[in-house]
């Protein structure tokens, strides 16, 4: 098969992780007898140095074109200067909308072989955890209603929550769908003790719920949930929250795991095309240094394969590549503990490809 992958690099080490990126996915259509056509654009910092805005309309245009869009990271200290509408994060806002991407789904597990850099107390990381966050990406605050005005008490600033009942139904809908191919258990979060929001996301969450049997529903407020994610996290199967609740957890799930250069994100639409990254940032710190962990980029490629083109056998072999290049013990310096001996980004890169 022949498949058109825009690829994003950004900045920082985004260059390096996607880069090693396309080698795995060359080396899978080399076995497997696919064809990846590339077609590269600018965003983030990049695009601000080149066109003077993070989202150029080219890029925007590519992507629409493309198959599937494969993305580093955007963002650095050499931009943080850049207005509030014009900062390389924007890049990755505008993306989501442009291509209309309104869940993100985050998995995090818990990798055996790297349970001693589990953040956790060892006994709880050694019930392992594997979870998926379905986070709604395209509503609620970060696009409602804003402004600063004059308050009784002075100046005051105002945000807003709004969901209408379809942005809630269909990505419901994808977290019930996802929970069928899993363990069947889906955790909603929300606050609907306090928040009338809340209670409309409760009341359509139950109600497609009902088309779905088989899959159990609890409801969870989002603080009582910040605090089972530590205490338990093997309690979750599928969590599905809004955009700023899925926020705020997504970052706590993704670092109890310890490995924040091992997790891998994909945001899709109602097309096959989606946005895959790794959750991560750019990584200022160890840019340039060849050292960067290209393992959540090459896991979100593995998800790229999966979800938008259907290779379930391609992605299963590099998933497979990647807990057997950990079995055998090779790290990189964010994974390392003890003292254990450590790769570089082209390195790690080479013993997956070895593995495959
Ligand atoms: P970060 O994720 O870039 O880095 C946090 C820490 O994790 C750093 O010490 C970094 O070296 C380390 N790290 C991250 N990825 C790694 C990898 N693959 N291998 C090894 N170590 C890794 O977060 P930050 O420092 O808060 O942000 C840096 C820049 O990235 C900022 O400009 C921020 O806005 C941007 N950012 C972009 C995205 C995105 O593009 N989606 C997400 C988060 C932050």
């Amino acid at each position: 098969m022949k498949y058109n992958i825009a690829l994003v690099r950004g900045d920082g080490i985004g260059p390096e992780i996607v880069d090693s990126a396309v080698r795995v996915l060359d080396k899978i259509a080399d076995i497997y007898g696919h064809e990846f056509i590339y077609s590269s654009y600018l965003a983030g910092g990049a695009a601000i140095d080149e066109f003077g805005v993070p989202l150029p309309q080219e890029t925007i245009d590519g992507c629409l074109a493309s198959d599937s869009v494969l993305l580093g990271a955007v963002g650095g200290p050499k931009w943080d200067d850049q207005p509030p509408a014009n900062r390389p994060e924007r890049a990755i806002l505008g993306l989501r909308a442009a291509l209309g991407l309104f869940t993100n789904l985050r998995p995090a597990k818990i990798f055996p072989a790297l349970a001693n850099a589990c953040t956790l107390r060892p006994d709880i990381a050694a019930r392992g955890f594997d979870l998926v966050i379905v986070r709604e990406l395209t509503g609620g605050i970060y696009f409602g209603e804003r402004g600063r005005r004059e308050g009784a008490n002075g100046p005051e600033a105002y945000d807003t929550e709004c969901y209408s009942v379809m942005e809630i139904e269909r990505i419901a809908k994808v977290a019930f769908e996802t929970a069928m191919k899993r363990r069947k258990s889906v955790v909603s979060i929300d606050k609907a003790n306090v928040l009338e929001s809340s209670r409309l996301w409760r009341e359509t969450v139950e109600r497609i719920a009902k088309d779905f049997p088989e899959v159990s529903l609890e409801h969870m407020y989002v603080d009582n949930a910040a605090m089972q994610l530590v205490r338990d996290p093997s309690h979750f199967d599928v969590v599905l929250t809004s955009n700023i609740f899925g926020d705020i957890l997504s970052d706590e799930a993704s670092q109890i795991t310890g490995s924040i250069g091992m997790l891998a994100s994909s945001s899709l639409g109602s097309t096959s095309r989606g946005l895959y990254e790794p959750i991560h940032g750019s990584a200022p710190d160890i840019t340039g240094k060849g050292i960067a962990n290209p393992i959540a980029t090459i896991l979100s490629a593995a998800m790229m394969l999966r979800f938008s083109f259907g290779l379930n056998v391609e992605a299963d072999a590099i998933e497979n590549a990647v807990n057997q290049t950990l079995n055998d013990g090779i790290r990189s310096a964010d994974i390392a503990v003890n003292g254990q001996p450590t790769v570089g980004t082209a390195e790690m890169t080479d013993e997956i490809l070895a593995r495959l």
